[in-house]
């Protein structure tokens, strides 16, 4: 047993945590308040090889593995959710199944440009009535000669505002229900037939984009296929299951954020003459945040671990999920008490802290969900 970082994994978090404070954190209540991206600073990362951690080089990413990918975007997210978010899904929801599914070809053509932050992708899973159920689906790809034609829309898609490529789901068999399912990968630039629907407005993570993707007998080349056809459902929970592990960094970096705030805050402010930080009321909370944030730290690197050294990791995945965002969620709400009044207002960052931690509980896959997915495996039901 080894709880040291490797010196590659210490470098690389050093790196982006100088990187989230000099770059990010100066911008992140104006990009929340804009409800806007910047995307120079994408560039940026990409740079620095934040935009595919796990992508092997040769399909421009920085080919290193699923625990610096965590280290990376626990940091961004500690700046900057809406950025981490962003970073979460050019990696797990798009880059991850395109690098794990792809042909050769595929994997340069629709990788190379978002590893490298030419362009953004996107995961187009969801539904209006397909949400928590996924095999509800009902956008369809029917073959036709040279094409595929897509019909449908999905909801709620990160980044598909901005997006140029996707990774989408459709139904290609319906009699074989969820067994029916294929994903396909679409330069969304070149397609005619699609567009961009509604723009979500939210409650938090907001300089990250949220739109309906619309297919209108969309016609996409034959060769847009990821696997085979069918195999799209278990691609899904492979997908998602190294999607939760993003999620739960990003979770684990908006509660470090909450805790650092808490803590200064609380050391400054003076009431009854004294720190409040010397009332064990206040205490008592930093210690329980402490220690969540230390409980989740050390589940995700586990299963970003595992992960890493291709071993089972769907259990493990799903509880960092499900703890790490539940530990964002308490923390941010503490922390804004511990701020008082301040806490409640856009002058502190802690308030945005709280907005945001709360899609954490939510997205790939609910905590509701997580709890089946961890019961499936501690019952053996697999
Ligand atoms: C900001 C944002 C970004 C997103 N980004 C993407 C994206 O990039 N790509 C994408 O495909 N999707 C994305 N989503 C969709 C997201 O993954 C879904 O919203 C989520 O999976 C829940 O689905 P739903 O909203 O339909 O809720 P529902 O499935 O309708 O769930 C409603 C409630 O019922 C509960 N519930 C449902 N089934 C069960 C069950 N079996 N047992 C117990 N409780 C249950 C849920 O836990 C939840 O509390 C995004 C959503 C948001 C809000």
């Amino acid at each position: 047993m080894d709880f040291s970082f490797s010196e590659e994994h210490k470098m690389v978090q050093d790196m982006a945590r100088k990187f989230a404070d000099q770059e990010l954190k100066p911008i992140a209540a104006r990009i929340d308040q804009e409800h806007r991206h910047d995307d120079e600073v994408v560039r940026k990362m990409a740079e620095n090889g934040f935009m595919g951690v796990a992508i092997p080089v040769e399909y421009g990413g920085a080919g290193m593995d699923y625990v610096a990918y965590a280290l990376i975007l626990t940091e961004i997210s500690r700046a900057c959710a809406s950025t981490g978010v962003i970073m979460s899904v050019n990696n797990s929801l798009y880059g991850f199944p395109v690098n794990t599914f792809g042909t050769e070809e595929q994997k340069i053509r629709f990788n190379t440009p978002v590893a490298s932050g030419e362009a953004h992708g996107c995961y187009g899973l969801t539904e209006a009535n397909a949400g928590s159920d996924p095999a509800g689906m009902k956008t369809t790809a029917v073959l036709d000669g040279d094409s595929w034609i897509i019909n449908g829309e999905k909801k709620f898609i990160t980044n598909g505002n901005i997006a140029r490529y996707a990774v989408i789901a459709a139904v290609t068999d319906k009699a074989k229900g969820y067994k029916g399912i294929t994903q396909f990968v679409v330069d969304l630039e070149n397609t005619e037939g699609f567009s961009v629907g509604k723009v979500e407005e939210k409650l938090g993570i907001r300089g990250s984009g949220t739109s309906e993707l619309v297919f209108q007998d969309a016609r996409i080349p034959k060769d847009s296929i990821l696997g085979d056809p069918g195999s799209g459902f278990r691609q899904m929970l492979t997908t998602l299951d190294s999607g939760r592990i993003g999620i739960a960094s990003q979770a684990l970096g908006i509660a470090k954020a909450a805790l650092e705030e808490s803590v200064g805050y609380s050391k400054e402010r003076v009431q009854f003459g004294k720190a409040i930080s010397s009332f064990q009321a206040t205490q008592f909370k930093l210690a329980d945040m402490a220690t969540r944030i230390d409980a989740s730290e050390l589940l995700i690197l586990k299963a970003a671990w595992l992960e890493s050294n291709h071993l089972p990791f769907e259990r493990e995945a799903a509880q960092a999920k499900m703890f790490a965002s539940d530990t964002a969620m308490d923390a941010t709400v503490e922390a804004v008490q511990i701020l008082g009044g301040y806490g409640y207002s856009i002058e502190y960052p802690v308030e945005r802290l709280m907005r945001d931690a709360k899609i954490t509980q939510i997205y790939e896959g609910t905590n509701e969900i997580m709890r089946v997915v961890i019961a499936r495996n501690v019952l053996g039901m697999r």
